[in-house]
């Protein structure tokens, strides 16, 4: 028998959290010894949040789930990378959506040429949040719609700090 802890990762750009995510790392936590929720540095591309404040926003929203176990940091590079220094075994990734399945299925082969020492696992979304995506809690937000039960109070938080400052003032 191997005693190795099972450590997986959940890699993201979480740009922010939203209760999609959540569930996924609620659901995925039993599975494993460890997770880490790894937040992708990206200098490439435009973000709201940059790393440190998303890892700051995840930290709060896991604390108050109880999920203090759950480790949150970022990482840039490539992912096979970030799973070798921290001895990863396993990719967590969510599945919303048949349009979401060629591009991970595109990245779990590539990462297990890469590196073939882990495997990916996919968790289909749990079905009230199978529309959401970061890019929609933006957009949608900035338009002034209400996002409540979509996205966790402290990103809510967040977000209004950063997309309609005026009304917190
Ligand atoms: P990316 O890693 O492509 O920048 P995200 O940070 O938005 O995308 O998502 C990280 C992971 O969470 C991906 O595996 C993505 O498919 C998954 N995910 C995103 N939204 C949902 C959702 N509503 N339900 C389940 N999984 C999701």
């Amino acid at each position: 028998m191997n005693d190795k802890p099972r450590i997986a990762v959940y890699p993201g750009s979480f740009d922010p959290l939203h209760n999609g995510h959540r569930e996924i790392i609620r659901r995925a936590r039993p599975a494993f010894d460890e997770l880490v929720v790894a937040v992708l540095h990206n200098e490439e591309k435009r973000v709201l949040f940059d790393a440190e404040e998303r890892v700051v926003m995840i930290r709060e929203v896991l604390d108050r789930d109880g999920l203090t176990d759950v480790k949150v940091t970022s990482f840039s590079g490539l992912l096979v990378d970030f799973m070798g220094q921290i001895g990863g075994c396993a990719v967590v990734r969510g599945l919303r959506a048949v349009s979401d399945f060629e591009y991970e299925f595109q990245m779990a082969l590539m990462n297990r040429r890469l590196d073939p020492r882990f495997e990916t696992f996919f968790l289909a979304t749990s079905e009230q949040y199978s529309f959401l995506s970061s890019r929609l809690v933006k957009e949608v937000y900035s338009l002034g719609g209400d996002l409540t039960g979509l996205v966790p109070r402290p990103i809510l938080a967040r977000l209004e700090a950063r997309l309609r400052p005026s009304a917190t003032e």
